[in-house]
């Protein structure tokens, strides 16, 4: 790669992470370049589409409320960080919805992991109207998926054992099957193994882990924000599809997650939408499919995992006590101290009094804004 080139790509960055706020990433994709490998072609082509993934994606001139989620974000990995390391290089983006986004990392000479860049999109817009403290439980589901990809794959290894047992013994039921049997069989245990194999693309496992990474962290704040999405939810919670957790498996595992962490007492909406699909959906087709995704306690292997994978890496626990003093800071917030602060306070207010709650919110939201500017 000739001097030239390699200084083109330089400007390009310069313009792409203009903005002062993007100061940190700036450096660190810059200080890219300069190790990008000249007799490697493809290291040089795969660093050009990682480029191409931040233009498509990043805010240009980034407001208020960008501002805001950097705060939260880093606030929330600095919580997380005790035995597992973070990439300090996560960038908020805005595609109108929570999502995790990893993108394709080149390979570079000397390289060190702790500067790769991940992002995060947040709902709604660049806006500060759009800013929701009550809902950023989905900020710790979203890191979730970051622990996972920080976290050795062994991690994983009960689950894959687990899997390739279950298919093992599947095979050897239907010794002399015909043809067409065997089919169906083996079509089976496919989407199985899709569904649940933590290297496919939005399996059920880190879905599940990153949920009980949050309920973990935001306790009864994180029911409360799985129960908005699943009581609006009109279509049959038992159906399988390949990327998505069936919504009865989810609030399945909520429940039983739910009760060994000691919410129970904030369960009832939930067990309200589980009893409720059970009647609607009585013995369907899609039951017998569904009992055969979650065959051979594979799903509280999983939750097992997920518990396994927070105690292990001392993530911060909610407790009782983490709301009772969220409460006494939301009671009179002369500051914003922390993110998952933040998210429980706000919860509490919102359980105390859904009439006062938006007067709380803006009036702690412009705290917060003036926080930052000062
Ligand atoms: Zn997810």
């Amino acid at each position: 790669m000739s001097a030239r080139a390699k200084n083109n790509l330089k400007l390009r960055l310069e313009d792409l992470f203009k903005a002062a706020c993007y100061d940190s990433w700036r450096s660190v994709m810059l200080d890219a370049v300069n190790h990008l490998d000249e007799n490697h072609p493809d290291a040089i082509t795969a660093f050009t589409k990682w480029m191409h993934c931040f233009e498509r994606i990043l805010v240009k001139n980034p407001g208020d409320r960008f501002n805001m989620d950097c705060w939260m974000l880093s606030n929330a990995v600095s919580t997380l960080e005790n035995k597992v390391a973070l990439s300090k290089y996560i960038v908020p983006f805005y595609m109108g919805e929570w999502l995790y986004f990893s993108p394709p990392q080149p390979t570079f000479k000397n390289e060190n992991a702790h500067r790769r860049i991940y992002g995060i999109s947040f709902p709604g817009s660049d806006f500060v109207e759009d800013f929701h403290p009550l809902d950023y439980s989905w900020l710790y589901h979203e890191l979730g998926h970051h622990i996972i990809d920080r976290l050795n794959s062994n991690v994983f290894a009960p689950v894959t054992t687990a899997m390739k047992h279950l298919a093992q013994g599947e095979k050897r039921r239907f010794p002399s099957a015909s043809a067409p049997v065997r089919k169906i069989i083996s079509e089976r245990l496919k989407r199985f193994q899709q569904a649940w194999s933590p290297e496919s693309l939005e399996n059920w496992t880190t879905e599940i882990i990153s949920d009980v990474i949050s309920l973990w962290c935001c306790g009864p704040a994180f029911l409360r924000s799985i129960h908005e999405i699943v009581h609006k939810f009109t279509g049959n919670p038992f159906l399988m599809d390949n990327t998505h957790l069936p919504h009865a498996l989810r609030i399945r595992l909520m429940l039983e997650a739910g009760d060994s962490l000691g919410w129970s007492k904030y369960l009832d909406a939930l067990h309200q939408c589980n009893k409720q699909w059970k009647t609607n959906n009585g013995d369907t087709a899609s039951r017998n499919e569904f009992a055969a995704m979650v065959q051979g306690g594979l799903p509280s292997l999983v939750l097992k995992t997920s518990l396994d994978i927070c105690r292990n890496n001392q993530l911060p626990r909610c407790t009782s006590s983490s709301v009772e003093s969220a409460r006494e800071w939301a009671n009179s917030p002369k500051s914003i101290t922390s993110t998952p602060e933040f998210i429980l306070g706000a919860w509490v207010k919102y359980v105390e009094s859904r009439k006062t709650f938006d007067e709380w919110e803006s009036k702690v939201i412009d705290l917060f804004n003036n926080e930052l500017k000062a």
